[in-house]
């Protein structure tokens, strides 16, 4: 029987005091699955996306763990070591740790790349409870003799679809060659592709497995809507909808995505001319310029952020209301990352993708993954009828060859939800 609330769980009072004053009353469905087992001192292999509450899922029964079996700090070590992909992840996860662990006894501390690495090095020499890290600069400090993963007793690989994507294998697998053998492993990933099955494998000590949203399907909170455009509609068609999303009394923040460094940056600066304040994200930027946008963007100072996937990854802001894809991932796995930024912890969102001729091979591909055709919305000055019908007969032409689209404008509300023959 999986729990329906917080105090039918075994978590010490200084966990319920935290969750209480967070005003979380019942565990989602990761979390209540989850937690008994990792109670129970039980490897697990998960299958959740973000949004589904997967960092209390972890951090919570960890937290009671040190809580309840407090030991002395030795030098270079840590206790708990959390891997995750991004820097930006890793400062989330690392901030839930401390949200959570609040009234627990327990010292953490990050390590990503981007940054000085002295503060980080400072912060070993006494050693940790809980090290949340990315792959790189962790291995970068094991090997000058700064971090020891000796004494790990909990080890979380967070993100390991997104990790693998971004070629850190050869990394994890370094990292977990490290580890003790007696530990308590835990293993994260949105999707359960042969590939991350095996490294799974090898990680992991007869794992429960918890599934929460089935593979590849996207949030159903999310309404999803697709635009059939062309390219030079797109900025005036984003401006439109933005400005809409802008003068909502809730949610009113919007993650615009950009499949390039460059395009975010003139997106952002073209958004910002024409009077809708917006900031860009991405891997060129320094870590101070990422959170300092991050933060203005929280505040709604900057309604508006410009994403790369890459860049987007472990944002985790709560209003926000709206994702448009400005392009369309050519990775169709990135298409439900992306959408996952808004409809977060059970609030309801909108995801509206642009799609231009070129753009119809990653259409069919993101529909494929999704199981589903997402809903055309075309109640705008801007939809071209010929890619929609292109779309729904199925004949894409070759991504490069973007033949101009005849002057099929329509204004007429019209939904293709039914799957198509
Ligand atoms: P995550 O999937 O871990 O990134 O969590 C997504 C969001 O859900 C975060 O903003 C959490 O603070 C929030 N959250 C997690 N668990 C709960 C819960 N049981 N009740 C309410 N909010 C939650």
């Amino acid at each position: 029987m999986t729990p329906n609330s917080f105090e039918a769980l075994p978590l010490a009072a200084p966990l319920q005091r935290v969750l209480r004053e967070l005003d979380y009353h019942t565990p989602s469905p990761i979390q209540s699955q989850a937690i008994p087992l990792l109670l129970e001192g039980r490897d697990l292999l998960g299958c959740a996306q973000t949004g589904t509450g997967k960092t209390a899922g972890f951090a919570l029964p960890i937290l009671n763990a040190l809580h309840e079996n407090p030991r002395r700090m030795q030098t270079r070590k840590c206790r708990t070591l959390v891997l995750a992909p991004t820097r930006e992840l890793a400062a989330q996860v690392g901030k839930s740790f401390a949200t959570y662990g609040q009234y627990v006894q327990f010292s953490h501390t990050l390590v990503y790349g981007g940054v000085g690495q002295n503060p980080q090095v400072n912060a070993m020499r006494r050693g940790v409870d809980v090290l949340v890290a990315t792959p790189g600069r962790l291995l970068d400090l094991i090997d000058q003799r700064h971090v020891d993963l000796s004494a790990v007793e909990f080890f979380v690989l967070d993100e390991v679809d997104r990790m693998l994507d971004m070629g850190f294998l050869r990394d994890v697998k370094r990292i977990v060659s490290l580890l003790p053998k007696r530990r308590q492993s835990l293993f994260f990933s949105a999707t359960l592709a042969p590939n991350i099955v095996n490294l799974a494998h090898t990680i992991l000590n007869d794992p429960a497995q918890v599934t929460i949203t089935p593979q590849f399907t996207t949030a159903e909170k999310i309404e999803q809507r697709i635009c059939f455009v062309d390219r030079s509609s797109k900025k005036p068609l984003l401006e439109e909808l933005l400005r809409k999303q802008a003068a909502a009394d809730t949610q009113n923040l919007s993650i615009v995505f950009s499949r390039t460094k460059h395009g975010a940056n003139k997106l952002a600066k073209a958004l910002s001319a024409a009077g809708i304040p917006a900031d860009a994200i991405h891997g060129n930027k320094s870590q101070a310029q990422r959170e300092k946008a991050l933060a203005r963007f929280k505040r709604g100072e900057t309604p508006v952020l410009v994403a790369t996937d890459v860049a987007a990854r472990g944002v985790d802001v709560r209003d926000v209301g709206l994702v448009v894809n400005f392009d369309l991932p050519n990775e169709p796995e990135a298409y439900v990352h992306r959408i996952g930024r808004t409809g977060r912890a059970g609030a309801d969102g909108r995801a509206v993708s642009f799609c231009a001729e070129d753009e119809l091979e990653y259409l069919r591909d993101i529909e494929k993954i999704i199981k589903m055709s997402i809903p055309c919305w075309d109640d705008h000055s801007w939809h071209v009828e010929a890619v929609a019908e292109r779309h729904a007969r199925g004949t894409a032409p070759a991504r490069k060859k973007a033949s101009k689209p005849g002057n099929g404008r329509r204004r007429s509300f019209r939904r293709r939800s039914a799957s198509r023959a």
